[in-house]
């Protein structure tokens, strides 16, 4: 390795805007120093000063709503007509703002995010009134205008034994109460809310009921007010032990509302009030992008541990009068270390693959949203309402999975008008990224934070006593415990993997899924060194155990992959996610060798970066491998009847490793060709498969230790940029 090629210093901005496909962004650019103002200024300074001490939403807290609206924070939910400032999608910009916060303190991003939750039932499926009104008074105020800026809360989840998990188990009631003829009816709301969160200062709420009248068809969403007749009790606030920024309580709504407070209307068919959706499919659409954010969150907290880890091992032994300054225990102290620099590789190439993804998924919305408002346009013109979409869909997957096809041929090969044709069909191009969209959220909610929480876990242990101080630099103690609540808001990791069993065997998904394999396969031909080879290897294993599993029964003739059959389809729902958090993250550190070379600012630096950028992703790559290799061989060979049972067991038979057991010392053990040893009746395809993926590890210890080494040398800043 080069001179060149060392890491100098921490990846800045000018890297994250290209690896993050903002650099042509200006206006997300200002958003994230915005973002960053307020996150590492006022944020900060509470958290430091102890205001997650309290449970309570005290005036100190609330300074921080202040801060969000004059950063452009809240305003960027909104349409230019709204009140806000970015025109289209806003996935992106959304999930920047939650990083950059949660860099700090992710009970502010929640805080930031929980009152564009509360909006997203009206502002997915409202009707166009209740857009208006709503998100133009939740838009900060105007210069000229005089009026208080209403704030959202998101209420489902119900006290038990009513919704959690089970979203379908509603206790909240709504009835009709007055209905004069010709007049609108006027309904009675009967709700209590666990764990609300913007409960202590929210002026409305987007609530789900469930019909309790014989005249009204269903569940829906409805909206209540804080001044609307009857009970709005914001209830206690909750014992968190964990994002204190956030106001979080158990509120208890009585109250009379007119019916078209329905999210979305209604239709009075015979008699009986219809609304234009259920609860069930407002909180789909809104879910589907919401939870991206919050896997951000966590991933933002891994890589903000980076720096106050490093500076921490560095200056671990400078105490005592025989360690000098420029020996190497006074410089790197801790770093002399090489598990300590291995864990926080670890932690970093977690962090590097979550972003990865969770910005990958972010972007994916954005390029859905007006993909999905066509959609709808188109079957308005059409006429087609309700379940006749989805058959027209089952028609339309057949062109998806022939546009998939040509995609993937070359150009020479493929009939360009009909390949013209259906990229330009919405709805074959709605259903390709719809079908990556439901994997792809769910995955990234699953594993950034899931997997994400127990590697903060590591992150805290690498700074010894310290990690779980509230003195802890970085605040890492408190991410910790953050990133479980992350793991468990907006659908705990179980709700993620009922979705991606499902969503993970869509043949539209799926078609995609194999055109990553040839095309890991071809980056690993050009950049070895990426880990993409381990990744294709990886991948294979993962669809031949689909495969299996989809086909296979257990010992008992059982079927394996069933929707009741979670401990199959739940591993192998984490399984993909590694693969995916991979695939992400080599794709962006091939955004950064393209688009590199064209930022002058980035030039001396680059090939370092890039260097060690690349020996994350072989890290993470093999990490990831690993774990699909043991999550694929438990499954596969799991489920199957041992062959001791039957007395024919082929462990049983002599292998070099024998002689140790006779008391051979290690040096004396032959050393054996790798290659299958065991002789299981159709599984020879797998054993085969998992032993070139061991293969495929070749060389990820020495990219290891290459990005430890780099560890050891990068400049760091003499303090962190914001108050401890
Ligand atoms: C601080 C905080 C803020 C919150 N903010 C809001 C908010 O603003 N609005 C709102 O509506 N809700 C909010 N929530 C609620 C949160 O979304 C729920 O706690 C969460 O969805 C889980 O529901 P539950 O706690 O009832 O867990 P349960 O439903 O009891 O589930 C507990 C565990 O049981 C297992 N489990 C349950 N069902 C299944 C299944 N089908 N298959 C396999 N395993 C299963 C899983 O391990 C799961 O984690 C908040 C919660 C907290 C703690």
């Amino acid at each position: 390795m080069g001179e060149t090629e060392v890491l100098q210093t921490l990846p800045g901005d000018d890297v994250r805007q290209i690896l993050w496909r903002l650099a042509d962004r200006y206006d997300l650019q200002m958003l994230v120093q915005s973002a960053r103002s307020v996150a590492r200024g006022p944020v900060a300074r509470l958290v430091a000063e102890g205001a997650r001490s309290s449970h309570d939403w005290t005036p100190q807290k609330a300074q921080l709503l202040k801060a969000f609206d004059d950063a452009g924070l809240t305003a960027a939910f909104m349409d230019p007509e709204q009140g806000g400032f970015i025109a289209g999608p806003k996935n992106l910009a959304l999930a920047l703002i939650a990083f950059e916060l949660a860099w700090v303190d992710a009970g502010a991003a929640t805080c930031s995010l929980a009152g564009n939750l509360g909006l997203s039932p009206i502002h997915e499926r409202g009707t166009p009134e209740q857009r208006d009104t709503y998100m133009r008074r939740a838009a900060p105020v105007q210069p000229g205008e005089s009026r208080e800026i209403w704030r959202a809360a998101f209420s489902l989840t119900e006290p038990i034994p009513y919704v959690g998990v089970e979203t379908g188990l509603l206790g909240g009631k709504v009835r009709i109460i007055e209905w004069e003829d010709g007049k609108e009816p006027i309904l009675q709301v009967d709700k209590r809310g666990r764990f609300i969160t913007n409960m202590g200062f929210a002026n409305f709420v987007t609530a789900a009921v469930d019909s309790g009248d014989p005249r009204i068809k269903g569940s829906c969403m409805v909206i209540l007010e804080e001044t609307d007749p009857g009970v709005f009790d914001r209830g206690a606030p909750t014992k968190k032990l964990v994002h204190q920024l956030s106001s979080t309580n158990d509120p208890v709504f009585s109250l009379k509302i007119p019916a078209s407070r329905i999210i979305g209307g209604y239709r009075i068919k015979d008699g009986v009030l219809v609304p234009s959706y259920s609860h069930g499919e407002i909180i789909e659409a809104v879910f589907k992008r919401t939870r991206v954010t919050v896997g951000l969150m966590t991933a933002a907290k891994l890589l903000s541990a980076v720096e106050p880890i490093i500076r921490y091992q560095r200056g671990r032994f400078r105490g005592g009068e025989s360690v000098s300054p420029g020996s190497p225990r006074y410089e790197l102290g801790l770093q002399q270390r090489e598990d300590a620099l291995h864990r926080l590789i670890d932690v970093w190439a977690t962090g590097e693959a979550a972003s990865s993804l969770g910005f990958g998924a972010a972007r994916l919305f954005d390029e859905l949203d007006p993909l999905e408002r066509q959609k709808g346009e188109v079957f308005a013109a059409q006429g087609v309402t309700g379940s006749a979409q989805m058959r027209a869909f089952r028609k339309i997957q057949k062109d998806a999975l022939e546009f998939l096809s040509l995609a993937a041929a070359p150009e020479s090969a493929r009939d360009p008008q009909r390949f013209e044709a259906l990229s330009e069909d919405t709805l074959v191009q709605y259903l390709v990224k719809d079908a990556l969209a439901g994997v792809l959220c769910p995955a990234c909610k699953l594993w950034n934070t899931g997997h994400g929480a127990n590697m903060m876990r590591e992150a805290v242990s690498l700074m010894g006593g310290y990690g779980i101080t509230e003195d802890c630099p970085g605040f890492l103690g408190q991410k910790w415990m953050d990133a479980q609540l992350e793991a468990t808001y907006e659908g705990p990791e179980a709700v993620q993997r009922r979705q991606l069993s499902v969503t993970m065997t869509n043949e539209v998904f799926l078609a995609q899924f194999k055109d990553w394999v040839l095309e890991m396969r071809a980056i690993a031909a050009r950049k070895p060194g990426t880990g993409a080879c381990t990744l294709a290897s990886a991948m294979k294993l993962w669809l031949w155990s689909l495969n299996y599993l989809l086909q296979g029964t257990d010992a008992d003739g059982t079927k394996l992959y069933l929707g009741t059959r979670q401990g199959v389809t739940f591993a192998l729902a984490d399984a993909l996610c590694w693969l995916l958090a991979s695939r992400y993250q080599i794709l962006d550190l091939l955004e950064l060798e393209a688009k590199g070379p064209e930022n002058p600012v980035l030039a001396e630096g680059l090939p370092g970066i890039f260097q060690f950028l690349t020996d994350l992703c072989h890290v993470q790559a093999a990490r990831g491998a690993g774990e699909v290799g043991r999550i694929c061989a438990e499954l596969v060979f799991g489920y199957q009847r041992h062959p001791a049972w039957d007395g024919e067991c082929a462990c049983a038979e002599p292998d070099p490793v024998d002689s140790l057991l006779a008391g051979k010392g290690l040096g004396e053990l032959p050393v054996i060709k790798a290659g299958p040893c065991v002789r299981f009746g159709g599984m020879e395809e797998f054993v085969r498969l998992r032993a070139k993926l061991d293969g495929c590890l070749t060389g990820m210890r020495l990219a290891k230790d290459r990005a430890a080494g780099a560890l050891t040398k990068v400049m760091i800043p003499e303090a962190l940029d914001y108050p401890q």
